[in-house]
């Protein structure tokens, strides 16, 4: 494969996957390990497979250091799916849950959560268009709550959150979609962390699953099979047909990952790439991030000129430039550059370069800008 060929893509996720992790996912295509076929042939009871599975799994708690008491579980269905799965299995003695609402992801998971229990927002920053994350104590959380639930970084905003939250006794729950691998975490302070695949670690169609053993198996005798963590967890993932070949190709994710330094590599890379790209905007006349600063997310950049037109204009010749999917979500327009582990520093270098062409070619507006910041 040439790499002149690829794009720089932005996109929020599904995004770019290592190159070298493709190639050798190329090469094994259609006969893996000498084995005469692809992974995605393969009998998910064969023992390639399920070496590939221990594999897989082995290497992600060791990047992230996950306790021993903790499952690590390999789901379908998205993180979107786990919005009902959190409430059917944790709801399990007062039936409250305490939800942090920070953008549209984490209001989705409380509303999904209301069907099943008693669900209280304990702060929401949607007043203030998601530009920031609430500062949370633990007399905001109900005491008896089941769980209190978080989204880490707000793919759609933008933001991420600067703290854990101290919940008391109560579990902290985090969607980690976006936010997994990109920096070291600590495993420990929550009680159950799920995570769409398709940003950092592979291929959309996997979710992983970390959950402490004392939350689980508690849903109730109607909850589907396929919904109850306990089930997953007794069959180490197996209990159906698992997500094979992004098993498989987050697998090669996870040993690019040990090799080269594992979580602290990554988050130091990340925070280089995050820090180029806000200083270039903060310095410059024509660009600005509507987030508060030290909510920053360190993945998703999202910046506006003040002028949609211009936002346009900027996407459209940034593509023409080679470098894709610089969109803000539909719902708040601007830019996002969505920088995950696979985006090369040469494709945040190129986007700079383009942004600062682009600042030059359109320096009329500048004025207008500055104008407009000192009434924001
Ligand atoms: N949570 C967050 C933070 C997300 O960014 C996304 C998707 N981008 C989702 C949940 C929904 O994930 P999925 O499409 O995998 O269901």
């Amino acid at each position: 494969m040439n790499n002149k060929d690829r794009i720089y893509n932005f996109s929020a996720g599904p995004s770019m996957l290592p190159a070298d992790v493709l190639e050798s996912a190329a090469r094994e295509l259609t006969n893996y390990a000498g084995s005469g076929q692809s992974v995605m042939e393969m009998s998910h009871r064969s023992e390639e497979f399920e070496t590939i599975l221990r594999d897989a799994e082995r290497d992600l708690r060791e990047i992230l250091g996950i306790p021993a008491n903790y499952k690590t579980l390999f789901l379908q269905g998205g993180a979107t799916l786990q919005f009902s799965m959190v409430p059917l299995n944790l709801l399990g003695k007062s039936k409250k849950a305490d939800y942090v609402v920070t953008g549209a992801w984490a209001k989705k998971a409380a509303e999904e959560a209301v069907k099943f229990g008693d669900i209280k927002i304990a702060a929401s920053s949607e007043a203030s268009k998601f530009t920031y994350i609430p500062e949370l104590r633990r007399e905001d959380f109900r005491p008896d709550a089941d769980y209190v639930h978080i989204t880490w970084n707000n793919t759609i905003y933008g933001t991420r959150f600067p703290y854990i939250p101290d919940t008391g006794d109560v579990p902290l729950v985090c969607d980690l979609s976006s936010g997994i691998l990109s920096e070291e975490i600590d495993v420990s302070r929550f009680g159950l962390i799920y995570a769409g695949a398709q940003k950092n670690i592979g291929p959309a169609g996997m979710t992983v699953v970390i959950a402490r053993e004392d939350l689980i198996g508690f849903a109730p005798r109607t909850v589907p099979a396929y919904l109850d963590y306990k089930i997953h967890a007794d069959n180490d993932s197996l209990y159906n047909t698992p997500p094979c070949f992004a098993i498989y190709l987050a697998g090669k994710v996870f040993k690019k990952i040990k090799r080269e330094g594992g979580a602290a590599a990554l988050e130091k890379k990340c925070l280089e790439k995050a820090e180029k790209l806000y200083d270039s905007i903060d310095s410059s006349a024509l660009y600005r991030c509507p987030v508060e600063r030290k909510d920053r997310s360190r993945v998703n950049i999202v910046f506006v000129t003040g002028d949609q037109a211009l936002d346009k204009k900027f996407v459209a010749e940034a593509k023409e430039a080679g470098l894709y999917n610089l969109a803000g979500h539909r719902s708040i327009g601007g830019m996002r550059a969505s920088v995950y582990n696979a985006m090369p520093m040469e494709g945040v270098d190129a986007l700079l370069s383009f942004m600062k062409k682009f600042e030059s070619e359109n320096k009329d507006k500048r004025s207008e800008k500055r104008g407009q910041e000192r009434s924001v």
